[in-house]
Formats: structure tokens, sequence, C-alpha cells
């Protein structure tokens, strides 16, 4: 997920959209449960202000894991947005740096997706789970257990 300054300075134009579908390549922390199924597209504007490249973009992909109370198997379309700037010498602890005029955009992505993933997933807001006792679905209806 390249964009290229040095063509964005040449062309005059100092806004511009991006669109990429790429294959996220890192791994999400295991204890998560929860992968990221398909290509992930990104999308946003640029806007180039001196050197300093400010990038606004959104994430959407596939994501698929157990529901935390009933360990059902989920999968929903999940999204998420980020703000970043991309400069040639790091002035802020947060900027991203790029060189020789191309903006690399994917560890800014992947960080947006680490810290904006969510870590449980539900099958619905008000799933009933298991009985910690027998393990019956208790969204098919209640168990015996209860004395
Ligand atoms: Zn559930
Ligand atoms: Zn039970």
């Amino acid at each position: 997920m390249i964009i290229d300054v040095r063509k964005l300075k040449f062309s005059g134009k100092f806004e511009s959209d991006f669109a990429f579908e790429y294959d996220y390549q890192g791994d999400l922390p295991a204890f998560y449960g929860i992968v990221l199924d398909g290509p992930v597209s990104v999308s946003g504007t640029s806007i180039l202000q001196g050197d300093d490249v400010y990038i606004d973009g959104a994430i959407k992909c596939k994501i698929v894991g157990e529901c935390a109370r009933c360990l059902k198997r989920v999968e929903r379309e999940w999204s998420c947005e980020f703000s970043v700037v991309y400069a040639v010498t790091r002035q802020d602890e947060d900027d991203y740096l790029y060189q020789n005029g191309r903006v690399d955009l994917t560890p800014a992505v992947e960080d947006a997706i680490l810290t904006s993933i969510p870590t449980v997933i539900y099958c619905k807001s008000d799933c009933l789970g298991l009985c910690p006792s027998c393990g019956k679905d208790l969204n098919e209806g209640p168990c015996d257990c209860k004395k």
C-alpha cells in the first residue's frame, strides 16, 4: 500500500484519495480467538502539507471467531477508522516515517487493526451462553441443573 508522494507533488495534487485491498500478514494475539477472513480493504484520503502526509482512512474486513459465551462460530463485517501522519523526520512520537517519497501505509493499517479489533465477540448481544455445569446452550432453552 504505497502512496507516491513525489507523483502527487509533481502533479500538483495535494489531496488525493486512495483505495487498496491487501492480505493481512501479521498475527493477532491468539487469545483474542478472532481472525481476519479474506482481504482487508483500506480507503481514505491523503493530504500533503510540506513533507508531511496526513492520512485519514477506513479499514474494512470480515472477522471470524467464537462467541465468547456460547462458542458458536461468528462471522461479521468489521470496520474502523484511523488518522495518522507520515513525516520524513519524526516530530511527534506518533508519527510514521517515510523515505524516498514513498509512504507505505502497511504499518499504520496494521497498528490500527491491532488496537481496534474487538477482543471478544458475541453471536448476539443477549446470548445466554452455556450452562457452566452441563454445557447446554441456554439459547435453546433452560437445562435441568437448577436445584
Ligand atoms: Zn453466543
Ligand atoms: Zn445445566
